[in-house]
Formats: C-alpha cells, sequence, structure tokens
C-alpha cells in the first residue's frame, strides 16, 4: 500500500511507500505556530527513501528550537508546507499531516514544545507531552 499527497494546489504530488509513518508528533515549537497559522502542527515521519516526489518545492534554512538546521520545503505556486528535513537525521523526511490525502493515517502519538504554546492552546489529554523537544523514533 503506497501513502499519498500533495499541496493545496496540487503542483506538488508525492507518494510513500510504507503502510504507516514511524511516527507522529504534534508540535507547539515557536516556528510551526508560523507555519499553522496559529496553531501547532501535526508532522508524520517516514523513511527518506521511500518518499518520491514531484513538482516545484521551495527550500527554507533556519535553526529550530531544539538547535538543530532544518530545512522546510514548501510550494514554490501555493505555499503550502510539505515537508521538513533535519540535518542530524538525514535519511528521515517530515511531512505535514495536512497535506496527506488520508489524514486519518496519521494520528498524533505525541505532543512536543508544550512550553511554547499559547494558553489558549488545547492540548489531547491521553497523549504524552513534552516540554521541548522529545526523542525521535529511530528507524
Ligand atoms: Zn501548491
Ligand atoms: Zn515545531
Amino acid at each position: 500500500m503506497a501513502i499519498a499527497g500533495g499541496c493545496l494546489c496540487g503542483a506538488v504530488r508525492y507518494e510513500i511507500a510504507a503502510d504507516a509513518p514511524l511516527g507522529v508528533r504534534q508540535c507547539w515549537c515557536r516556528v510551526c505556530q508560523y507555519l499553522g497559522a496559529g496553531s501547532g502542527t501535526v508532522n508524520a515521519i517516514f523513511l527518506k527513501d521511500a518518499v518520491t516526489v514531484s513538482g516545484p518545492l521551495t527550500d527554507y534554512v533556519s535553526i529550530a528550537d531544539s538547535g538543530s538546521v532544518m530545512r522546510r520545503r514548501f510550494c514554490t505556486e501555493c505555499g503550502t508546507p510539505v515537508f521538513s528535513e533535519t540535518d542530524p537525521r538525514p535519511h528521515q523526511i517530515i511531512v505535514r499531516v495536512g497535506t496527506l490525502d488520508d489524514p486519518n493515517i496519521a494520528r498524533p502519538g505525541a505532543i512536543i514544545w508544550t512550553k511554547s504554546a499559547p494558553s489558549w492552546a488545547c492540548f489531547d489529554p491521553d497523549l504524552p507531552q513534552a516540554g521541548g523537544q522529545a526523542a525521535t523514533p529511530k528507524a
């Protein structure tokens, strides 16, 4: 089974040769609040080798709150955040769950960077929370 998705305008499409993500986390770091228009983001981790991408992506390189170099990839046409990659884990790719054709397959398993969230943010009480960066699933 392949997982598929793409950006809002359809210029970027991707397929992932996997049955499920390695892990899914909701992130409330300050950068994700920009990307999420006020909310946090939901991010699914996959092996980079499993992902095939077509379409125009622009990289934005920055230093994350964790200190890692992050490469965030946006659709050049519509600006949808689609992927991010981090230099310490070059074999993994992070997919913005909102771009999946079926976001139901990527239920968050943890919430991270809660200390950066605004006071009105809502957290699922059933999920483990980390005030900052949490360990990344090994793969
Ligand atoms: Zn687009
Ligand atoms: Zn974040």
